[in-house]
């Protein structure tokens, strides 16, 4: 199986949370239009962002990391039947656990919602002068706006902890970060050039 769109239709099958179509879209283009060549990504699930990363065009290189075995077996089995083994690198582990070599002009993180803060601070010492980081899901299925919706306490802290983290994005004095409704809520943080 090659066909993106049965692979979304896999995930989505399974309710494993990949980036929403219009979220997606936004970031392909962003990809394009900036000419990002090399890409970290903190949560690969079963492989479809990465692989729909290095599908834009024959230079761009993506490594991603995957706590879940067997996500990450299932990304292995993805990311060959795709032919994209030799762009895309997947490491099995936490993130917050290993640590990874190498300088990426854009790191997306798209992991455990709750622990955005640590992924930002230990994965930008492997951003590039230049880079970006983005994150997805900010919105947390439009709950982070509007709480009294949440009826369940796990929720709740998670919830909070986006916030926690929206906070810590726009008080930075490192980064400037610009937030963005598409899909489930992405923003992109850019390093102050003065810094
Ligand atoms: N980027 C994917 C979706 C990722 S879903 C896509 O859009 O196609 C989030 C994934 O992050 C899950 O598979 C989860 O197992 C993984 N994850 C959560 N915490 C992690 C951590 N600390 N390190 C690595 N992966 C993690
Ligand atoms: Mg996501």
């Amino acid at each position: 199986m090659n066909n993106i769109e049965n692979l979304k239709q896999e995930a989505l099958t399974k309710h494993i949370p990949i980036m929403q179509d219009e979220g997606i879209s936004f970031l392909l283009r962003f990809i394009k239009e900036h000419h990002i060549k090399h890409i970290l990504e903190i949560g690969s699930a079963i492989g479809y962002s990465a692989i729909r990363f290095a599908s834009i065009s024959d230079d761009i290189y993506v490594t991603t990391i995957e706590k879940d075995e067997d996500r990450y077996m299932q990304a292995i089995n993805n990311i060959n039947n795709f032919n994209l083994n030799n762009r895309i690198e997947i490491i099995n582990g936490d993130a917050l656990d290993i640590d990874i070599e190498g300088q990426f002009d854009l790191i997306f993180i798209d992991a455990a919602k709750g622990q955005y803060i640590k992924f930002f601070e230990k994965y930008k010492n492997n951003l590039k002068d230049n880079g970006i980081i983005v994150s997805d899901n900010l919105s947390f299925h439009g709950l982070v706006a509007d709480p009294s919706k949440i009826r369940n306490r796990n929720t709740k802290q998670l919830v909070k902890k986006i916030k926690k983290y929206i906070d810590f994005l726009k008080t930075n004095d490192e980064y400037e970060t610009v937030f963005y409704t598409y899909g489930d809520g992405i923003s992109i943080s850019y390093r102050k050039n003065d810094k």
